[in-house]
C-alpha cells in the first residue's frame, strides 16, 4: 500500500525531474506516488523538489540566459529547435496520448487531442521566433528612436493538471521562443507528459538548463518558485486562491505576473438560433475533461421563448452521457481525484437542498472501476442568478441554465460573476451578435461557435478575477519579454 492505496504491483514507472539538463532524482531521494483517476490506483512516481531543487534550478535557469548562448542565438534557430520538439512529440504520440489520458483520467482520444496541441505551440512558436519585430518612432530631427522586444531573463511557471501537456506546450512555446529560459513547476497530481516532453527537448537539441522542471506539491516547490528572488517573470494558471499568492510573490520580488485563473463563462443562446448546430457545441463545452475546463461553458443563458424547448434538448442529450475509465474513451472520465469528485458532488447536494431543478444526469458505466472518481455529467434549471450553481466555478461536468428576457438582461446576467474569461453568442441576428459580442466582458468571445481550451493562434486570458495577461497567439510573446527603447543621436 502507498498513500493508503493499492499499487498495480509491476508497472510503477518512475518519471524524474529535469534540471541542468540531466533527468533525475530531487535531491533528498523522496518521490510522490501518481494516481490514474480511472481506478484510484498507484502506477506512477514523481520526484518530490524542495526548495533545494527549485534553488538549483533557478540557477542553472540563470546560467543558461547569462552564460549559454539562448537568449542571443538567432531566432531562427531558436525556433528550429522549438520545431524540432514539435516534430519529436508527435512521433512520440502514442506513448505520450497514453499517457496524458491515464494521469488526468481524460478519454483517450481527448488525451490525443492534447498532445497534438502541445506539439502545435511548438511549431506555432518555432515559426513565431524569429518575426517579433519593434517600432521605429518619429522623433526630434538629428534622433533615431526604436523599440526592441526583449527577453525577460528566467521564468517561473506553475502549471495546474487539468491541461498539462497543452499548458505545458504555450507557456514553453512562448516563453523559450522569446529567449527566456525557464523553470516549470507542474501539478502534482498529474504531469507526467510534462516531464517526458522536458526530456525530448534535450534531444531536440535544446541547451542544458534552458527549461527546467521541478515536479512536486504547491506549498513546497511552488511557494519556493514563485517566492525565488533569482526569478524575472511568473506565469500561473490555477485556483484564485492560490494565484493571489503568486501575485503577492511576485509583487514582493517587484517582477511582472501572468494569472489565469478560471472562470463561470456563459453561452447565450438566442431563440432565432440555430439549435441543431448550438446543442452538440453547447454540450461538448462542459463535458469536455469533465468540466475541469477553466473555459468551459459552464452557464446556458437562454431566451426565454426557447427555454422549454432547449430544456427537452437538453434532456435527452445530458441523459444518454456516459462516464467511465480513460481507455473507454466515453463522454467523460473521471474527476481528477477524490477531492474534485467531492467538490462535484456539493454541488449536487446544495442545489438539491435548495431545490434548484435537475433537468438530467448521465449515467457511469456499470464497471468502472470502484475506486475511479466518477460524477454523471448534470443539467440544472432555471437556476436562480444568485445561486452558488451560477456565480462560482464548479470544475465539474455542471451545466446551469439561466433563462433570461431580452437581449439587455442577457448580457447583464453573462457579466453578472466576478469572471470574465470566455463567453458564446448563439443567434442568427449578426447585427446583435457584434452588439453582445462587445457588451460581454471576457477575455474570448465567440459567435455561433466555442473553442473550450482550444485555438493556440488565439489570444487568451481573463477580464476581472478570471486573471491578467495574455497566452496563446502572438500576444504570449510580449507577455513574455520586455519592451526596450533605444534612442540614437546621429546628429
Ligand atoms: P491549485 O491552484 O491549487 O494548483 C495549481 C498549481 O499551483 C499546481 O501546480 C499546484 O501544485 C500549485 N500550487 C498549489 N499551491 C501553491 C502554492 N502555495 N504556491 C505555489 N504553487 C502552488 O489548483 P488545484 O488545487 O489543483 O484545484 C483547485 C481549484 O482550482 C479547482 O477546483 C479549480 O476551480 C481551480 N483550477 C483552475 C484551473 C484553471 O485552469 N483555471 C486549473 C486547475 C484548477
Amino acid at each position: 500500500m502507498t498513500n493508503g492505496r493499492t499499487a498495480l504491483s509491476s508497472e510503477i514507472r518512475r518519471f524524474q525531474a529535469v534540471i541542468d539538463g540531466v533527468a533525475g532524482e530531487a535531491t533528498g531521494g523522496r518521490r510522490i506516488d501518481v494516481i490514474a483517476p480511472s481506478t484510484g490506483e498507484v502506477f506512477a512516481s514523481i520526484p518530490r523538489c524542495d526548495a533545494g531543487d527549485v534553488g538549483r534550478a533557478v540557477v542553472a535557469a540563470r546560467n543558461a540566459f547569462e552564460g549559454g548562448n539562448w537568449a542571443t542565438m538567432p531566432a531562427v534557430e531558436r525556433g528550429r529547435i522549438l520545431t524540432r520538439l514539435s516534430a519529436l512529440v508527435l512521433r512520440h504520440i502514442d506513448e505520450l496520448a497514453e499517457l496524458e489520458s491515464r494521469d488526468t483520467g481524460k478519454p483517450l482520444r481527448q488525451g490525443r487531442a492534447d498532445i497534438v496541441n502541445a506539439a502545435r505551440y511548438f511549431e506555432f512558436y518555432g515559426g513565431a521566433a524569429d518575426k517579433v519585430t519593434g517600432d521605429t518612432l518619429p522623433v526630434q530631427t538629428g534622433f533615431m528612436a526604436m523599440t526592441l522586444r526583449e527577453p525577460h531573463g528566467v521564468v517561473g511557471s506553475i502549471v495546474p493538471w487539468n491541461y498539462p501537456a497543452q499548458i505545458m506546450g504555450r507557456v514553453a512555446g512562448a516563453a523559450l521562443a522569446m529567449g527566456n529560459t525557464l523553470v516549470m513547476k507542474p501539478a502534482e497530481d498529474a504531469c507526467l507528459s510534462v516531464l517526458r516532453i522536458a526530456e525530448l527537448a534535450l534531444e531536440a537539441g535544446l541547451p542544458a538548463g534552458v527549461w527546467n522542471v521541478v515536479p512536486g506539491y504547491g506549498e513546497e516547490a511552488g511557494a519556493s518558485l514563485a517566492n525565488h528572488p533569482g526569478i524575472d517573470f511568473l506565469t500561473f494558471t490555477g485556483s484564485p486562491e492560490v494565484g493571489t499568492l503568486i501575485q503577492t510573490a511576485a509583487a514582493k520580488n517587484h517582477i511582472g505576473c501572468t494569472l489565469e485563473l478560471g472562470g463561470k463563462s456563459p453561452q447565450i443562446l438566442f431563440a432565432d438560433a440555430d439549435l441543431e448546430a448550438a446543442l452538440p457545441v453547447i454540450l461538448n463545452a462542459i463535458v469536455q475533461n469533465c468540466g475541469q475546463t477553466c473555459s468551459a461553458g459552464s452557464r446556458l443563458l437562454v431566451e426565454a421563448a426557447a427555454f422549454e424547448a432547449v430544456v427537452e434538448e437538453l434532456r435527452h442529450r445530458f441523459r444518454a452521457l456516459v462516464s467511465g475509465p480513460h481507455d473507454a474513451d466515453l463522454d467523460l472520465g473521471p474527476l481528477i481525484n477524490e477531492a474534485q469528485a467531492r467538490r462535484v458532488a456539493s454541488f449536487a447536494e446544495e442545489a438539491e437542498a435548495e431545490e434548484i431543478p435537475l433537468i438530467a444526469e448521465g449515467s457511469i458505466m456499470p464497471d468502472s472501476p470502484a475506486g475511479g472518481f466518477y460524477q454523471p455529467a448534470r443539467v440544472y434549471g432555471p437556476v436562480p442568478r444568485d445561486a452558488r450553481l451560477a456565480q462560482e466555478e464548479v470544475f465539474g461536468p455542471v451545466l446551469a441554465v439561466i433563462p433570461f428576457a431580452d437581449e439587455a438582461e442577457a448580457v447583464e446576467i453573462a457579466n453578472g460573476t466576478d469572471y470574465g474569461l470566455v463567453a458564446g453568442v448563439w443567434t442568427r441576428d449578426g447585427a446583435r451578435a457584434m452588439r453582445v459580442a462587445r457588451a460581454v466582458r471576457a477575455g474570448q468571445v465567440f459567435v455561433n461557435g466555442y473553442g473550450a481550451g482550444g485555438g493556440v493562434e488565439l489570444p487568451f486570458g481573463g477580464f476581472k478575477k478570471s486573471g491578467h495577461g495574455r497566452e496563446k497567439g502572438f500576444e504570449a510573446l510580449y507577455e513574455f519579454s520586455a519592451l526596450k527603447t533605444v534612442v540614437v543621436n546621429h546628429g
